[in-house]
C-alpha cells in the first residue's frame, strides 16, 4: 500500500462509518497529503477510487504527481468538475471540509445535490496530519537545518547599519541558496521597540547598537515547514532584557521538558504561563505557547490555555513564549521540537543569545 493510498483510507472509513458515497477535499495541504498533488482543485474520494477536480494547467502534474486518481477536467470550473463527476459516480450523499468550503461554493453543492445530501466534516484529514512519518519527519529536519546554518552564520554576522527589509533579504537569501524550495512564511525580523508586536513586518527602520532583534522564520522542503525564533541583542544588553530574556528562557526550558506522549498541551502551556507570570510579566504573553507543524506553518495540535491536545510520538510542534512590552520591545525564543517515544528531540539547533552570551 503506498503512502497516499493508507492516507486515504482514514477519510474512506469515516465514509463507510457515517454512510457517506464521497467526500470533496479542498485544503491544498489536505490535498497534498491525501495524494500528492500540488496543483489546484478539489480532490474526490470514494470507496473505490478518486479524483482529481482541476484544470487543463494541471493535466500533466496529476498524471505525474498522483497517476492513480482521475483527472477530471470541466469546463465549469474546479467545482463544475467535482459536480460532474460526482454525478458521473452515482454519489447521492457527500461530504466536505466546512472550515474551508466557501459559503458560494456550498450554495452551488446545495443547488446540485441538495442539503440533506451534504455532510460536513471539520478535521478529518488534519487530525491524521498531526502524527508525521518518517518521511515527513525527514522533511522537516532538512527545512530546520537548513535555516539553522542559515540563521546561525546570520546571526553571527549581524550588525548595526541594515535596515530591518535588508537583513531579513538577506536571512532569507542564506536559506535559498542553502537549499530551501522556499521560505515558509514572511520572515519577521523587528529590532528595538518594533520587537513589541509579536508578528512585525520588516520596516526600513536601521539596525542600531543597543537594539534588540528578534528573528521569526522557516524554511520549506518538499512541502515541508520549519519554524523557529531567536532573540538577540546588539551590543551590551541593559539590566531588563537580561531580566526578560532570561524569564522566556527559562519558561521555554521548563516547558521543553515535559515534552512527551501524553503530555497535555494546555498543561504545557500552563508550565511556561506560571512562570513568566511569577516574574511579573504573565499579561505580556499574549499568545499560545506553540503549534504544530508540517504542510502548513500553523497546525493542530495546538499549545494553549484552552487547547484540549495531547501529545503523541511523530508529533511535531513548536514551543515558543514570548514577552512583548510596547515601548520597549519583546523577546521570544521559539524551538521545533519532535514528539519521540521515550520524550522528545529538538529539531531547531541555532544558538541561543544567552547559550552564547558574551559573544
Ligand atoms: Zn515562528
Ligand atoms: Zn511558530
Amino acid at each position: 500500500m503506498s503512502a497516499y493510498s493508507s492516507r486515504q483510507a482514514v477519510v474512506r472509513s469515516w465514509l463507510s462509518e457515517n454512510d457517506v458515497c464521497a467526500m470533496v477535499i479542498s485544503s491544498a495541504a489536505n490535498i497534498r497529503y491525501l495524494s500528492g498533488f500540488t496543483g489546484e482543485g478539489h480532490l474526490v474520494l470514494f470507496a473505490g477510487g478518486g479524483g482529481l477536480c482541476t484544470d487543463g494547467r494541471y493535466e500533466l502534474q496529476a498524471a505525474e504527481e498522483s497517476p492513480e486518481l482521475d483527472c477530471v477536467l470541466s469546463s465549469d470550473g474546479h467545482l463544475g468538475a467535482v459536480i460532474e463527476y460526482a454525478r458521473a459516480q452515482g454519489v447521492e450523499r457527500l461530504g466536505f471540509e466546512e472550515n474551508v468550503v466557501t459559503y458560494a461554493a456550498y450554495r452551488r453543492l446545495e443547488e446540485e445535490f441538495g442539503a440533506d445530501a451534504l455532510r460536513a466534516t471539520s478535521s478529518i484529514t488534519q487530525d491524521a496530519r498531526t502524527v508525521k512519518d518518517d518521511d515527513e519527519i525527514a522533511r522537516i529536519r532538512r527545512a530546520a537545518g537548513i535555516v539553522d546554518e542559515a540563521l546561525t552564520g546570520f546571526l553571527d554576522q549581524l550588525q548595526p547599519g541594515m535596515t530591518e527589509k535588508e537583513a531579513a533579504f538577506e536571512l532569507d537569501r542564506r536559506i535559498l541558496t542553502g537549499g530551501a524550495d522556499a521560505i515558509a512564511f514572511q520572515t519577521i525580523l523587528a529590532s528595538g521597540p518594533s520587537a513589541a508586536c509579536p508578528h512585525a513586518r520588516p520596516s526600513s527602520r536601521v539596525l542600531r547598537e543597543g537594539d534588540m532583534v528578534k528573528v521569526d522564520v522557516g524554511g520549506r522542503v518538499d512541502g515541508y515547514c520549519s519554524d523557529i525564533t531567536r532573540t538577540v541583542f546588539l551590543g551590551d544588553p541593559d539590566e531588563r532584557f537580561v531580566e526578560v530574556y532570561s524569564l522566556v528562557y527559562e519558561a521555554q526550558g521548563a516547558a521543553l521538558e515535559r515534552v512527551g506522549p501524553g503530555a497535555e498541551c494546555r498543561e504545557l502551556d500552563e508550565i511556561a504561563r506560571q512562570i513568566i507570570s511569577d516574574g511579573g510579566y504573565g499579561d505580556a504573553f499574549s499568545h499560545g505557547l506553540g503549534h504544530g507543524v508540517g504542510l502548513e506553518v500553523h497546525e493542530a495540535p495546538r499549545l494553549s490555555a484552552r487547547s484540549t491536545d495531547t501529545l503523541a510520538p511523530g508529533m511535531v510542534v513548536t514551543v515558543e513564549p514570548g514577552v512583548y512590552l510596547e515601548g520597549w520591545g519583546g523577546v521570544r525564543i521559539e524551538d521545533l521540537v519532535l514528539v519521540t517515544e521515550r520524550g522528545y528531540e529538538v529539531l531547531t539547533g541555532t544558538p541561543k543569545w544567552r547559550d552564547d552570551c558574551g559573544r
